[in-house]
């Protein structure tokens, strides 16, 4: 039979392809710690705990202040080096991944897919700077449950959406994409043109009745004065280091920008340990690091403490630090800490064709057709976006065993790759844990299946219509994998944000019901937490924190 076209779903390839563990881990070759100035006090106005894209974007829109700040980060700088660009070193032998082993509810090893560096997860992230939609601040029926409205909505963001965007530098054409809520401000840049190919593929869907639009990114790429141009536009971005530093993350847009001012200081390799408190427990009165694996401790104190580990982190960090006041863990009265944990159903479609695809950069076409459903559908069912960037060593965990890799070269260079986002829904049981002597354990139930599957068929279907028409290969071809519970790049939600303390463990300010002077500003605010990448949210709330703290300390 021939063979005229492929379609290969494979759940989460960026995340999910990169479980071998071979060679050595990032923290295994960090660079010594970067110790830049400390001031001559252990006492700072803001003490800032990672510099992910939350940690990141608080500390930006402090630093002008000239409070005193101390920014701790238990990673280092990513090393600049060949292998930034390297598919083996990143995908296979995950290289700028932690080393740490996590568990889950059966006591299972998981090797976490997460970032320990200056910039978190947006060194190797896709840098898709997406709104969450108008009506996922609402309450949302899916066809699995209920995701949760939240107590703000999207008019409370506007305003740092847009200051987000320019600090992203984000590229993209406003009113392209149907579901996307409103704002009149352009965004900063360009969309970033389509390869020929990729822009064929757009032609045919628009053809086809859909909506594709230009994903908004935030890569620092100037096509009208291409001898200008930081990025070069290449095949090696999305889950890749950037190795000419042009990708926008929070190392490059919102650490190095600042850190060299008289009133910040920035301690690397610094592992916050535990918060400890007052007698009272309602006040955070020291912050304990560990430096050099422990060889070195220290502690310090702020009059505000933000804690901006990443979701699974953060929740771990209030968890163990449990004291007499607090013994199921810091600001756990609710006991929610560590609950709701959500990282998103995400799928890889890739089309493999007879044409073959030479696109270095695609990450520029994306569709939200069926972000709320279809005609005889009325759930949510998510996003559809390109891959940045793939490559035929990722496809080597997926391929049945001895698959020469000319075979793969092959199907490689003329595939399509699609990224598939579906909501999943906060649940009570979906949890991080912080078990003494072990570390991190995460509680995970898939939920919202359908929805995800339906998604998944549906884009096979359009893939077909729009893309010849016709398919010679059988369902049972089609490569399928579940996402695996170490791929917690979107991890969300574990320290949800409310008005009634029984029901949310931070307050509508990021400040935790039950101790005055600690707030969470990372990603695990969420109560909810849409189909769309979550960068872009994360980043407009610390921005909207950092205001409202600037005004606590005035
Ligand atoms: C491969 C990949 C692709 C992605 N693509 C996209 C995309 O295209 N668009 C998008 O919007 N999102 C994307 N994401 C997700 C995005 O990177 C995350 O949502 C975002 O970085 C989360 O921000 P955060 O501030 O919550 O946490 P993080 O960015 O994870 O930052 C947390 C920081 O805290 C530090 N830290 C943790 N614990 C401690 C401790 N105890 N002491 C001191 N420091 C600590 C960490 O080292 C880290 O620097 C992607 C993620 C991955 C992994
Ligand atoms: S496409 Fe641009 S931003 Fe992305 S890795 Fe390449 S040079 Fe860097």
């Amino acid at each position: 039979m021939p063979v005229e076209h492929i379609i290969i779903a494979l759940a989460d390839a960026t995340l999910a392809w990169r479980l071998q563990p071979l060679g050595l881990r990032a923290s295994e070759r960090s660079p010594g710690a970067t110790r830049k100035k400390v001031m001559n006090t252990n006492h700072y106005d803001f003490i800032i705990i990672g510099t992910g894209a939350g940690g990141g974007a608080l500390a930006q829109r402090l630093a002008p202040s000239g409070k005193r700040i101390l920014i701790l980060e238990r990673g280092t700088f990513l090393p600049r080096e060949k292998e930034n660009w390297n598919t083996n070193a990143v995908f296979i032998e995950n290289r700028y991944h932690t080393t740490e082993v996590w568990q889950d509810s059966e006591g299972k090893p998981l090797h976490p897919q997460t970032a320990y560096w200056v910039g978190g997860n947006t060194k190797v992230y896709g840098a898709a700077l997406f709104r969450l939609r108008e009506r996922d601040f609402e309450e949302v029926k899916h066809e699995d449950g209920i995701s949760p409205e939240w107590p703000l909505k999207y008019r409370d963001y506007q305003s740092f959406y847009d200051q987000a965007e320019v600090l992203y530098q984000a590229h993209g054409a406003r009113g392209s994409d149907p579901t996307e809520p409103p704002t009149k401000q352009p965004y900063p840049q360009p969309p970033v043109s389509h390869e020929p190919r990729v822009q064929e593929i757009y032609n045919e869907l628009a053809a086809g009745g859909y909506h594709p639009f230009p994903c908004p990114v935030g890569i620092k790429l100037n096509e009208r004065v291409p001898w200008q141009s930081q990025c070069i536009r290449c095949d090696t971005c999305d889950g890749f280091p950037c190795l000419v530093e042009a990708k926008s993350d929070a190392d490059n847009n919102c650490i190095r920008p600042i850190f060299e001012l008289p009133n910040v200081t920035l301690l690397t390799d610094a592992y916050v340990a535990k918060l400890t408190t007052n007698p009272s427990g309602r006040e955070v009165t020291g912050v304990e690091v560990e430096f050099e694996k422990g060889k070195r401790k220290e502690t310090y104190a702020a009059n505000i403490v933000v804690v901006a580990c990443g979701a699974i982190n953060s929740a771990a960090l209030l968890l163990r630090s449990a004291n007499a006041s607090h013994p199921t863990g810091l600001a756990n009265s609710s006991d929610l800490v560590g609950r709701n944990f959500m990282f998103h159903k995400a799928a890889i479609v890739l089309s493999i064709g007879l044409k073959p695809n030479p696109s270095k950069y695609m990450k520029t076409v994306a569709v939200n057709d069926f972000y709320f459903g279809e005609k005889d559908y009325p759930y949510p069912m998510g996003g559809v976006q390109l891959v940045g960037s793939f490559k035929w060593e990722m496809m080597k965990g997926e391929a049945p065993p001895f698959t020469p890799p000319v075979v793969l070269k092959t199907m490689k260079s003329h595939s399509v790759p699609w990224w598939l986002t579906t909501e999943d829904l906060p649940s009570h049981e979906n949890r991080v844990r912080w078990i003494a002597g072990k570390g991190i354990q995460l509680d995970y139930t898939p939920n919202n299946e359908r929805p995800y599957q339906r998604l998944t068929h549906r884009w096979k279907e359009v893939l077909k219509q729009v893309d010849g028409g016709h398919t010679y290969v059988p369902e049972e071809f089609y490569l399928k994998k579940s996402i695996p519970l170490e791929g917690v790049g979107h991890q969300n939600g574990t320290c949800r944000f409310g008005s009634d303390s029984k029901n949310s463990v931070l307050n509508l300010d990021c400040r935790t019901h039950d101790i005055d002077n600690l707030y969470v500003v990372d990603a695990s605010f969420f109560p909810s937490c849409g189909a769309v990448n979550p960068s872009l949210t994360i980043i407009a709330n610390a921005l909207r924190v950092g205001d409202r703290l600037l005004e606590r300390l005035k």
